[in-house]
């Protein structure tokens, strides 16, 4: 029998969770951290194998959670990735599981997490110019992650997404040619509105390339048709006539999607966060650190999620930046 659902005080079901797997990352991407990195966790604070598919599996079969989203930090530097994956999959209550990336090092990892029971990939790609990309995410590595995403769609991870976030007088210029790469190549494209999450607090609202303006550049090129409706999935779909090619915008500032929100998010260190913009966080951990039942984590899980705000505050003349940037509470 489907479990009673994940509701909130508005009526949203939640079915969509997404796991950070660690905070540190092999890249820093301007818009993301600052050159030196952050402080990151103590490994003995993030959440073991055992820990993560406990709470996975409470997810799924109590809580009516159907899809698990493995993020970070960088996904791919958690030791052993394939046998969590392979643990997840094995669950009765399998969530369809992807994973979020910024590619490095998929070309040795696609086929094994593939084998191991991982459906689909997002892999994070902000530019095809190689001195740009070691300017924008600090290392030089444009190549591991090209041929990661070839090792991805050759693994059978399907679909493969690209995700960009356009910076102005960064890689606004490359809009367009990154949908033609995209499309080349059988990968779907999508362009993410930059939003106030970095861990330098620097966001600038007149940096943000708006769902509106990435629109205009895209129609430069192309002859864009509105693709399926858009549901509960932040991403608005165009096809490119002519092609079976989609692209997607995801206007998290411009075109706030909060009505249709159907995800909680779970922290490297075992955070339940009810929104990407949460002032407040539940201690899953500490509660399995505690020796909490299956039932105490859900009634804990239930009592987050029911105290869930309406929707972001990023439009609002007194919006705070939520202290956790978005590399440690899981893209
Ligand atoms: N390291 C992996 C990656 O880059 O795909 C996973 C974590 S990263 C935080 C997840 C996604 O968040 C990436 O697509 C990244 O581009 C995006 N992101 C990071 N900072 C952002 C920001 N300030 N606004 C919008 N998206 C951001
Ligand atoms: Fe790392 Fe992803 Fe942040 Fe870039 S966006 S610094 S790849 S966590």
């Amino acid at each position: 029998m489907a479990p009673p659902p994940l509701v909130d005080r508005f009526g949203r079901v939640h079915t969509d969770l997404r796991v950070s797997l660690t905070d540190r990352c092999n890249l820093r991407c301007t818009y993301c951290m600052p050159a030196e990195g952050l402080d990151w966790l103590p490994r003995a604070d993030v959440v073991t194998d055992d820990e993560v598919v406990r709470l996975v599996g409470v997810a799924t079969q109590r809580l009516g959670i159907t899809e698990v989203r493995l993020t970070g930090g960088e996904p791919l530097l958690r030791r052993g990735l394939p046998g969590l994956v392979a643990r997840l999959s094995a669950l009765d209550s399998a969530p369809d599981l992807s994973l979020t990336t910024n590619g490095i090092g998929l070309v040795r990892s696609a086929a094994a997490l593939r084998e191991a029971g991982l459906n689909r990939v997002n892999v994070s790609l902000d530019t095809l110019r190689p001195e740009r990309f070691a300017t924008l995410t600090r290392r030089d590595r444009l190549t591991d992650v090209l041929d990661g995403l070839r090792a991805a769609r050759a693994a059978g991870l399907a679909p493969v997404k690209v995700n960009a976030v356009p910076v102005r007088g960064v890689n606004d210029d490359e809009i367009a040619d990154l949908a033609a790469f995209a499309v080349e190549n059988g990968y779907l494209m999508r362009f993410i509105e930059s939003m106030p999450l970095d861990a330098q607090g620097a966001w600038d609202r007149d940096r943000m390339v708006t769902a509106e303006e990435i629109l205009d550049r895209l129609g430069e090129r192309f002859d864009l048709v509105p693709a399926a409706r858009r549901g509960n999935a932040p991403a608005e779909e165009w096809r490119i006539a002519g092609t079976d090619a989609v692209v997607g915008v995801i206007a998290s500032v411009t075109r706030p999607f909060c009505g249709g929100c159907d995800r909680v998010r779970l922290t490297a260190d075992g955070q339940l966060r009810n929104c990407l913009f949460a002032s407040e966080e539940s201690d899953l951990r500490a509660l399995l650190r505690g020796g909490a039942d299956d039932a105490a984590l859900e009634a804990a899980w239930r009592s987050s999620v029911a105290g869930k705000g309406p929707g972001h505050a990023i439009n609002s003349p007194g919006f705070r930046q939520p202290e956790r940037p978005m590399s440690a509470i899981g893209g």
